[in-house]
């Protein structure tokens, strides 16, 4: 019903605007000139006098970037200017976030670096002193080795000769892109903490808009892969002969020695870790592959996953993974505040967004629409009322959204409440959004609370290869992660990221089957950590296959939303 600026206050003016020539067609005869004159006059009135109404209703229209071009950097973004924030969030904000980010980057550049904490007030989850004292080494070792500097162009000299080499001060772990804005938030985290723990430098593929949708998370360097990289990696597949499980299933790495150097000293291995891998790639989770691993100077990674949780299962990080992660379900939390700052014209639609909307409601409910069920090829997204109603018993029994329904006398008791809940939907499909609107317009709460719903795109499709598209999928993340209360998708990463950011336990929708709705609708998630969609079941010391990781240690449990999935969860919380 809406399109891009989500506004409430679109429907009626439309709805008004089409009502007009309806009664010039009623009026017939010889009046027809003269009332449609009257009417085009009336109409010119009545535009500028409804938009303004609009605006005064709705409060400032956003201006959502993505379809206005920005005017340069002159647009009001500075951090220090009065806006129109609820006043609790006008309080003084650690804008380091408890020491995760350092001073000294160019604010105008990256607005949101330093905003983020604004919009998020969340101080219960601090980092430890040892993940700060790592970050600052990591940052360090990233200068010390990374695009330009001498260290890099030996070390791309050496990749691109074939030959042999040792490890050195420098190592590389180069992180392939691809897959959904959620999908890549989580392997780029697991990437770099993959790339901490074991000392390397973190590089980033420079050809999948990450620079038009991150800044660049690391002082006086650069995490893009220089443009002169010497390997095709885009022909990398599955079955390329470099990738570690075919090394080791054609036994090139070992022979007889199993998984040793000996024979063997790649100068780069391909690493295949995308859900659909197979038994010898995930070998790479083995304490013994690991070791191998540490020998060879650049690493070259393909994922879509969050595999932290099976880092946590591997004997030689744990000891370390404790220390920088006292609080273990605040991994993603804390390594994605410290990654991943949207890009200015994201910030700005992001920010204007929720000045607009979201800033003055009592309650942000933030409600993550992602449906995997089809109906035939056409009905991707629906709509599905069975998925409408699961939303909705969630929101209404658990308390977080006021039922409706209430009757005329009721609704005079409770009328002056004048709470409102803002309802911040994001679905590639309007229809969900806008019957839940629906509902809490044409009826009272029970407790006179006032329900807005707003939904700032519907893309439809997925189009992952879309600079734009990904610009509005990051920006909407964003802003589910500002709301107070979050409910997703199971299954969905693009919810993880936004729980994750916000610090937030979310309720889970689960996954319905056959067009049915589950009961209960949904539950509460176990952590704020995202779950590891494809982990292996393999156990590495006892070489036994299917064997159930999610009992082996008490915080990597099996997850709430996908069965077979490995999560991370505070030992307090079990
Ligand atoms: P997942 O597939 O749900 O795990 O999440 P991903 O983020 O990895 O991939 C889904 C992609 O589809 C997103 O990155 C967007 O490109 C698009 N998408 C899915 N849901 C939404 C939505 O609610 N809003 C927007 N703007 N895009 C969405």
């Amino acid at each position: 019903m809406e399109r891009n600026g989500g506004g409430e206050g679109r429907v009626p003016l439309r709805q008004q605007l089409e009502a007009a020539p309806k009664q010039t067609r009623r009026g017939g005869g010889g009046f027809v000139l003269a009332s449609a004159r009257a009417s085009l006059g009336v109409c010119f009135l009545l535009v500028p006098a409804l938009l303004l109404l609009q605006r005064w209703q709705a409060g400032p229209v956003p201006v959502w970037i993505f379809d206005t071009p920005p005017e340069g950097d002159g647009r009001d973004m500075k951090d220090d200017i009065a806006d129109d924030l609820s006043p609790s969030a006008q309080i003084e904000y650690d804008k380091l976030l408890g020491g995760l980010l350092i001073e000294g980057f160019d604010e105008r550049s990256c607005r949101s670096r330093y905003q983020f904490a604004r919009y998020h007030r969340n101080a219960a989850r601090v980092p430890s002193a040892y993940l700060i004292e790592r970050l600052r080494r990591q940052e360090a070792l990233q200068k010390k080795c990374g695009p330009g500097t001498k260290s890099y162009n030996k070390a791309l000299k050496q990749l691109s000769s074939g030959q042999s080499i040792n490890t050195t001060d420098c190592n590389y772990l180069f992180l392939i892109i691809h897959a959904g804005l959620g999908n890549r938030m989580l392997e780029i985290t697991s990437a770099f903490l993959y790339a901490l723990l074991t000392d390397r430098i973190l590089l980033v593929d420079r050809y999948k808009e990450i620079a038009d949708i991150f800044c660049e998370p690391f002082p006086e360097t650069s995490w893009l892969i220089s443009s002169d990289f010497p390997l095709n990696y885009d022909e990398f597949t599955q079955s390329s002969p470099e990738s570690y499980g075919n090394m080791l299933r054609e036994k090139v790495i070992g022979g007889n020695t199993y998984r040793s150097l000996v024979g063997a000293r790649p100068p780069f291995v391909y690493l295949y870790l995308d859900g659909n891998y197979g038994f010898h790639d995930k070998l790479f989770y083995c304490e013994d592959d690991q070791q191998f691993l540490k020998g060879v100077p650049w690493l070259i990674m393909r994922t879509d996953m969050y595999f932290v949780p099976s880092l946590f299962l591997i004997p030689s990080y744990q000891d370390e993974l404790s220390r920088l992660f006292p609080e273990k379900d605040t991994v993603f939390h804390h390594l994605a505040r410290y990654l991943f700052h949207p890009t200015n014209d994201i910030w700005y639609s992001v920010t204007a967004y929720y000045k607009a909307y979201l800033a003055k409601a009592d309650k942000r409910v933030g409600v993550q629409i992602r449906i995997y069920e089809t109906k035939g090829i056409l009905q991707r997204n629906g709509p599905f009322p069975h998925i409408l109603e699961q939303i909705l018993s969630c929101a209404q029994n658990e308390k977080l959204l006021p039922e409706i329904g209430a009757t005329a006398e009721a609704a005079a008791v409770t009328a002056g409440k004048n709470q409102t809940i803002a309802v911040l939907t994001t679905s590639l499909s309007s229809w969900y959004s806008d019957q839940i609107r629906k509902r809490y317009s044409e009826h009272q709460t029970v407790d006179g609370t006032t329900v807005k719903v707003y939904q700032p795109s519907h893309e439809e499709y997925q189009k992952s290869k879309n600079k734009k598209h990904n610009m509005k999928a990051l920006a909407e993340i964003y802003l589910l992660s500002m709301t107070d209360v979050l409910i997703t998708s199971g299954f969905s990463t693009f919810g993880y990221a936004a729980q994750g950011l916000a610090g937030k336990t979310p309720w889970i929708l689960f996954r319905s089957t056959n067009h049915v709705a589950p009961d209960p609708a949904c539950g509460r998630g176990m952590s704020i950590e995202p779950c590891f969609h494809n982990a292996p079941f393999y156990d590495c010391k006892a070489k036994r296959d299917n064997v159930d990781l999610g009992k082996v240690v008490p915080y990597v449990r099996r997850c709430e939303d996908v069965s077979w999935g490995l999560k991370i969860v505070n030992q307090t919380q079990l």
